[in-house]
């Protein structure tokens, strides 16, 4: 048990409750409102998380305002050796988060690890962070006049994440605001809190002074009080498009900077020159990895000419995976994360029926042994789907692939493009020329040719376009640093006294 989630309820329950951290210090919410964390493979209650009071955000941001006036001036490098320390301690206890994240979301242990690993790189950019926020200068703009940049740091920032990646996208946020001299508060999803908060225990350690990172729990009343608060400057979502637009807007009109990472769809197509092996195994794995719930998932194969003949064989290496609870060993696909995700999947493979698609692979109620009361759906195949159908139109983020069938590379670009989703997308071919054009002609914010789930590193920024994303500067890399800071430009003149004086001279001797 960690400080985060140790009890100390007055009511004495067994049951672990998680804590806020304001202020440096982990507190009992003083709330009645409480929800179940929930292992998704057993239904076991692991913890209880509060919905935090007004006062107890208006406290958190207070706290997170107070700590930026000495912040905001610490040096650099400072600033960055504390992530280079967190660096590490993310690394040392990277097993015991695994679990702990496996336990409360679902996903294999495998999959839990590479969700740290991916966060971990951010953190290692973050330790990092000088070359990236250096302003720019111009000399002698006019006579004896330079021009340069400063990019400084907003104040108070607020982050509010998902469910399906709750170490990663957490680790996009606080380390890039914090390292550019930001202070922060954290709204973890009130799913699965407790991998967050062992991340959040571990920066404590590493250094990140008091106010500098605090966090509230909470889901609907929280985060309209993150989108209302006049001391917070700029928020950063990761979520479904529904509210991710009610961020964005709410949010915006109080005149904060937002950014909205929202809702998916993404398309990927077979040319019948693809390497057929390769291109199977990634359709499966990038389908019904993570039981479908990655926001980057492939969840639309979109099979061209002659390729439309690889169904059945997409079929047959999707039943070779193994479902069951994410800590057994060899498990591919662990449980959805709720009962009530588990019904809406459910209830999306029925409409696919009725709507007239093709069912290949019926994944509903896989058997489980030893896991009767767990939230399974194993891997589900749909072949002639259409626009129109419920399953192609809305995300249904478990794992269910959907097949789409036309005659040309156009064609799927023509489909892709009038979808309005802009996450990811991608291509298998053996054409670099094929590529090239699905490259140019694609409005998809990232493309990744022979690669399935095309998520940058943050060297770069992640870039989802169109209906998957509202505000113009994407989480980590060079775009969160203009996210998170101001540019500022100043035009400066200074006097030389010597040349001055030589002036002045010269003009007297005349
Ligand atoms: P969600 O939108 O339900 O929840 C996201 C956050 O919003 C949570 O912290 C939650 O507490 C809060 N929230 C929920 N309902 C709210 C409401 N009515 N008002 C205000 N706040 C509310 O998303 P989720 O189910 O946790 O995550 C899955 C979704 O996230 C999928 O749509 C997926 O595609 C998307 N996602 C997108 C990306 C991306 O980078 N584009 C990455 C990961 C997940």
């Amino acid at each position: 048990m960690t400080q985060a989630t140790r009890s100390t309820a007055p009511s004495g329950t067994a049951v672990p409750t998680i804590k806020l951290l304001i202020n440096g210090e982990f507190v009992e919410s003083q709330t009645t409102q409480w929800r179940d964390v929930v292992n998704p493979a057993t239904q076991q209650v692991l913890a209880r998380v509060p919905l935090a009071t007004p006062e107890e955000l208006a406290a958190a941001v207070a706290a997170a305002k107070a700590a930026f006036r000495t912040w905001r001036k610490t040096p650099i490098g400072a600033r960055a050796r504390i992530f280079l320390k967190y660096q590490q301690l993310i690394r040392e206890n990277m097993s015991e988060v695994a679990a702990l994240l496996t336990a409360e979301q679902g996903k294999t242990l495998p999959d839990a690890e590479g969700d740290i690993f991916r966060g971990l790189e951010v953190v290692e950019h973050a330790a990092n962070i000088g070359s990236l926020q250096m302003g720019e200068l111009a000399n002698n703009v006019a006579n004896g006049v330079d021009t340069y940049t400063l990019q400084q740091p907003l104040g108070v920032c607020a982050g509010i994440t998902p469910f399906n990646f709750p170490a990663m996208i957490p680790l996009w946020m606080f380390p890039m605001a914090i390292a550019t001299g930001n202070t922060f508060v954290l709204k973890p999803s009130e799913q699965d809190p407790m991998s967050t908060m062992r991340l959040v225990e571990l920066a404590v350690e590493a250094g990140i002074p008091a106010g500098v990172l605090n966090v509230v729990h909470g889901a609907e009343d929280v985060v309209n009080g993150l989108c209302d608060h006049p001391d917070i400057r700029a928020i950063s979502f990761v979520g479904s498009t529904r509210v991710g637009t009610h961020v964005y807007n709410r949010a915006s009109l109080a005149g904060k900077r937002v950014q909205c990472m929202m809702g998916a769809k993404n398309h990927v197509v077979v040319l019948p020159d693809a390497p057929k092996e390769q291109t199977l195994n990634a359709l499966v794995g990038a389908g019904f990895g993570a039981a479908g719930q990655r926001c980057m998932a492939s969840s639309v194969v979109v099979l061209v000419g002659e390729a439309r003949a690889w169904v059945d064989e997409i079929a047959e290496r999707a039943k070779t995976l193994k479902v069951g609870a994410g800590h057994e060993p060899g498990v591919d696909v662990g449980p959805v994360i709720s009962c009530a995700a588990r019904a809406r999947i459910e209830s999306l493979i029925a409409t696919g029926l009725e709507d007239g698609a093709r069912l290949v692979l019926d994944g509903r109620n896989p058997p489980v042994p030893g896991y009767d009361n767990g939230n399974f759906v194993g891997p589900t195949l749909f072949a002639g789907v259409k626009p129109g159908m419920r399953i192609y139109d809305q995300e249904i983020f478990g794992p269910v692939l959907c097949v789409v069938e036309v005659d040309t590379l156009d064609d799927a670009i023509a489909l892709i493009n009038a979808n309005p989703n802009g996450n990811g997308t991608g291509l298998f071919t053996r054409s670099g020329g094929a590529a090239r054009h699905f490259q140019e002609e694609i409005d998809v914010g990232q493309v990744g040719i022979n690669v399935p789930i095309p998520v940058p590193v943050p060297l770069f920024s992640f870039t989802g376009s169109r209906g998957s994303k509202l505000g113009d500067l994407g989480p980590y890399g060079k775009q969160v640093v203009l996210f998170y800071t101001q540019t500022k430009t100043v035009t400066a003149r200074w006097f030389d006294e010597d040349a001055v004086s030589t002036v002045n001279t010269t003009i007297s001797l005349r």
